[in-house]
């Protein structure tokens, strides 16, 4: 695994714990050699991850749309800093330079990008994998309303089990090395 995407806040959260977190599943990727996609911005849990790389050595690339330029404050003494004309094309490159997905704590935005590349691979346009980062319990409301979701009839058991969810960054990247979920065919799957 070459690269993988971090879908970030563009806050950094009511807790210090966020930025910790997101400090230590940087530097777990920077050991396994792992490089790091993001959104391209310095603020919040971006401005973390990307400080984070950068003192630590590790790959970098950042992907940030024109008019997200200044209000995101672009990181741009970053080596790979990609500027694509709209949010559409910031999230096809990020997709085309990752081989996994992991969503860190966030708000909409990151909710956005981790269903809009969950989903992909739930109608088998990717076969990468797709992680939740569960720091201090935030996804657990949202974990528990997927599976709400699954006794209710509207998201099949295989595309439930597309969403890896980890607490410890060791674990979480362990998970994704080893997991290249297969792309499956939804229209043929109802388990
Ligand atoms: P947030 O999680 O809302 O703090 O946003 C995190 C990142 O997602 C930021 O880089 C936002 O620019 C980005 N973002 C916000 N809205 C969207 C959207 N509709 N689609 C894709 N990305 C978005």
């Amino acid at each position: 695994m070459r690269s993988i995407c971090l879908f970030c806040g563009a806050a950094a959260g009511a807790s210090p714990r966020f930025a910790e977190a997101a400090r230590a599943l940087v530097a777990e990727l920077v050991a396994r050699n792992i490089g790091i996609v993001y959104g391209g911005g310095k603020v919040g849990l971006m401005g973390v991850v990307a400080e984070t790389a950068l003192d630590s050595g590790g790959r970098i690339a950042g992907v940030i749309p024109e008019h997200l330029f200044d209000g995101e404050v672009a990181f741009e003494t970053l080596e790979e800093l990609h500027v694509t004309q709209s949010m559409a094309q910031r999230k096809a490159k990020m997709a085309q330079l990752s081989d996994g997905f992991i969503a860190l704590p966030g708000g909409l935005g990151t909710l956005e990008e981790f269903f809009e590349v969950l989903s992909w691979a739930q109608i088998g346009l990717h076969g990468k994998p797709c992680a939740l980062f569960n720091v201090d319990g935030y996804y657990d409301r949202l974990i528990a309303f997927l599976d709400h979701a699954v006794e209710r009839g509207f998201i099949v058991p295989r595309a439930r089990a597309l969403a890896v969810v980890e607490s410890d960054p060791e674990s979480l990247v362990a998970r994704l090395v080893d997991t290249t979920p297969a792309a499956f065919d939804r229209w043929q799957s109802s388990k």
